[in-house]
């Protein structure tokens, strides 16, 4: 069997279904492969930026996500029991100022109701792309794939890898990337949520020495909770037993004691994520664009996996629709138009990634006078609502500008 298209898209997460109902909603054949069957993945990115939560507001998504997400009002930061940081989101005057917590399989399958709505869309569960295909002058010119139905090829003027942050595509392109390990990996786990002792739209970033933990309210009545490990140390935190992680939460949530006790009875109630961030110098090949995690992994501080996935979706698929209408789509024009989408993405990608780096670096911070530097700094920056808005612009509104429609969302607070 084999299919020919517009554009091949490889992964079906966030920035891959994104770009595919854009492309559909503007006349271009789109094929989506995605090898899972279905989209209930665990412990993946839920926390959409408020740049995103506007991007799918003007997509027409939001009203179809009525009721399945929860807007976070504000984000607190307790330094060795002290609060050093508050940002409340509904003072930044943006259309969108909340982010919200979204499971991530609600958003993927409203994407992909979205795109069964046109008729160029065609979403492949179960499909995984095994190798590329190249056109007699070296561009690459689809996939092959293994289908339910068995292999395939799938020839298309454009094929945009948006599989991830081990994607396989950018490796079989032999596009060249740099992976920056974070000092630390981060292990997951969920948890009833303690409604007698906090608040839900809450996000609650706890610190003690170089230990910190995250904590985000996430749907239906749970927390997220992630703390550091250091890098590689899993084995060693397995080998001290489940009572290492315990004592681990104890001393950043006591609240949550009980219930860590009660709930994680082995280590697989939770996973692990080991944190690096990839710089990939050329998101493009003649034939091929580089989108989502594929392109720039980030670090999950501050979620912004999601948002730059869905941007850098919403900024490529005008790019491509005006090189098919141009010339059909030739492979010098859909160059041109990855290599635009490149220019006018990674200032921002670069921003976010400098953020998270210099975030990382005060968690890692130890020691009396690190410690207290840390404390200084984040209470100097929350006493100031110009400075706070400043740090978190970088993360949080790089799309929107302020003083546009005021959200309906926030309007109904
Ligand atoms: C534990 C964890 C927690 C996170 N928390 C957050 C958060 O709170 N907020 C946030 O913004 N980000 C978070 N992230 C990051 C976020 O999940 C990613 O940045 C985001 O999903 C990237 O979207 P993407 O579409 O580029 O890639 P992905 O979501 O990784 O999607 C890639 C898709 O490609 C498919 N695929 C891979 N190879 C192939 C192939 N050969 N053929 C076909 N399909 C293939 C995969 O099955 C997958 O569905 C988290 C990540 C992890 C792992």
């Amino acid at each position: 069997m084999s299919m020919q298209t517009s554009v091949c898209v490889v992964g079906g997460g966030p920035a891959g279904l994104t770009l595919a109902v854009e492309l559909a909603r503007r006349s271009v054949p789109v094929v989506v492969l995605e090898a899972s069957g279905h989209f209930n993945r665990s412990f993946r990115g839920e926390s959409v930026s408020p740049d995103s939560v506007w991007l799918l507001d003007r997509l027409g998504l939001l009203d179809r996500l009525d009721g399945s997400y929860v807007q976070m009002h504000r984000m607190e930061i307790d330094d060795s029991g002290h609060t050093v940081f508050r940002a409340e989101f509904a003072d930044f005057r943006y259309p969108h100022p909340f982010p919200v917590e979204l499971p991530q399989p609600t958003l993927l399958a409203a994407l992909a109701e979205t795109g069964a709505g046109h008729p160029g869309f065609r979403l492949l569960q179960g499909a995984t792309a095994t190798g590329l295909l190249y056109d007699g002058e070296g561009a690459v010119a689809g996939v092959r794939a293994r289908t339910p139905d068995g292999e395939t090829e799938i020839r298309a003027s454009l094929t945009v890898a948006a599989d991830g942050r081990f994607s396989k595509v950018r490796d079989m392109a032999g596009l060249a990337y740099r992976k920056v390990p974070l000092e630390r990996d981060v292990i997951w786990l969920k948890l009833p949520f303690p409604y007698d002792a906090w608040d839900d739209r809450t996000y609650r970033v706890r610190i003690r020495g170089d230990q910190h933990g995250l904590f985000i309210p996430t749907r239906p009545d749970s927390v997220r909770v992630g703390f550091n490990i250091p890098k590689g140390g899993l084995r060693e935190m397995r080998g001290q037993g489940l009572p290492a992680l315990y004592e681990r939460l104890d001393l950043l949530a006591p609240e949550l004691s009980a219930t860590v006790r009660e709930q994680v009875r082995s280590w697989s109630d939770t996973s692990m994520l080991d944190i690096f961030t990839t710089v990939v110098p050329r998101w493009s090949a003649p034939g091929l664009a580089l989108i989502g995690d594929a392109a720039h992994t980030l670090t999950p501080i501050l979620g912004q996996g999601v948002n730059h996935a869905i941007i850098d979706a919403v900024t490529l698929a005008p790019r491509v629709a005006a090189a098919f209408s141009d010339d059909g789509g030739s492979t010098a024009s859909l160059l041109a138009a990855a290599e635009a989408f490149q220019r006018s993405r990674e200032g921002s990608v670069a921003r976010s990634r400098a953020l998270q780096l210099r975030q990382e670096r005060l968690f890692t911070l130890d020691g009396a006078m690190g410690s207290a530097w840390r404390r200084t700094l984040y209470r100097v920056v929350s006493s100031s609502p110009r400075l706070t808005r400043r740090v978190l612009a970088g993360a949080y509104f790089q799309v929107q500008r302020p003083g546009e429609r005021v959200a309906k969302v926030q309007a109904a607070l």
